[in-house]
């Protein structure tokens, strides 16, 4: 299929996007990687009026680790992310959730912010920023805001940004030092979006009762969501065999999943428990395994 006609203006710098933006009007949208507005542009499921190309915009690319947290600037491609020293080593979850997506040619044009702002219900990078009480910094002619992740994505391909606003950087928090992460997906086939995953950060004291925990996890709601009941349960206990299993059903219990080519509401429903139980053992024996100081 062939797009509805546009105009494309590509940005040089985050001031020249905002102005870019406010000259275009209602009809305008941010372009990234376009690996999911071109697609429903060749669709016309979407027909911008103006398209602002900001993939080459300098100051929205790059991960760097600041004071103990991380900030990924938007525009970052998913292969960056995956490929990124200091996410393996600081914060994996974030590197194994971007390894998912796609292939390699979706990797290598796609990025975070784009995966983000478009809040596929079945995208990987939800769960991981709701385990990771990560900060989405956002930027528009009325000024910068933070929103957090728990109040980022509103409804299916619907999030809190603004029509004219950037998201320009995904900020994830000082992490504790013996904290560790994992992120486990489950797919029809290789690069497919999820049925369901799940994102699990958790820091053990030294008695090896659960510290500290953050839980994310697709495919339940129309919406990535937090796990709030499933980091209630955990906190301050030992992460015994028993208190796994009552997590998964915690997290089944409270899932709506939406019926699609992806499985019916009940098979989702189970394999989210799973894949929940699963990722909660693997963030465990990862915590486990790291050198105390
Ligand atoms: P674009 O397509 O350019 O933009 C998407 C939307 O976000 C647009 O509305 C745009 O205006 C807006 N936008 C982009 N950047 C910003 C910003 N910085 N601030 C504000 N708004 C912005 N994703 C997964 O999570 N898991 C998968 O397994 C997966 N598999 C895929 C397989 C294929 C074959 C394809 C084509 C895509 C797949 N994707 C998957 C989607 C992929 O991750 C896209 O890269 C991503 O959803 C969109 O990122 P983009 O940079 O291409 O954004």
């Amino acid at each position: 299929m062939i797009p509805a006609t546009f105009a494309y203006h590509r940005a040089r710098s985050l001031d020249d996007a905002l102005a870019k933006m406010a000259a275009a009007g209602a009809g305008g949208r941010f372009l990234a990687g376009g690996h999911s507005l071109v697609p429903l542009m060749k669709l016309r499921l979407s027909e911008p009026g103006t398209l602002i190309d900001i993939s080459r915009v300098a100051e929205l690319s790059g991960i760097r680790e600041k004071d103990g947290r991380i900030e990924i600037g938007a525009a970052t491609v998913h292969h960056a992310v995956a490929t990124s020293p200091v996410l393996n080593d600081r914060c994996p979850a974030v590197a194994e959730a971007a390894r998912t997506i796609g292939d390699a040619q979706v990797r290598n044009r796609g990025t975070i912010g784009g995966g983000l702002a478009e809040a596929d219900p079945c995208g990987d990078y939800g769960a991981v920023i709701l385990a990771l009480n990560a900060q989405l910094k956002c930027l528009s002619p009325r000024g910068e805001r933070m929103i957090p992740a728990a109040e980022f994505f509103s409804f299916a391909y619907t999030t809190a940004l603004a029509r004219d606003e950037i998201l320009t950087e995904v900020i994830i928090p000082a992490l504790a030092k013996h904290s560790a992460g994992v992120y486990l997906k489950l797919e029809r086939v290789a690069g497919d979006f999820a049925i369901a995953s799940a994102a699990v950060q958790l820091s053990l004291d030294d008695g090896g009762s659960c510290a500290e925990v953050g839980i994310g996890v697709t495919g339940g709601h129309a919406v990535p969501t937090k796990g709030v009941a499933v980091e209630d349960l955990l906190r301050r206990k030992k992460i015994t065999p028993e208190l796994v299993a009552a997590a998964g059903q915690l997290i089944q219990a409270d899932a709506e999943p939406i019926e699609d080519m992806r499985g019916a509401a009940q098979y989702k429903k189970k394999v989210l428990g799973a894949i929940l139980r699963r990722a909660i053992a693997e963030a465990m024996r990862r915590a486990e395994a790291k050198p105390s100081s």
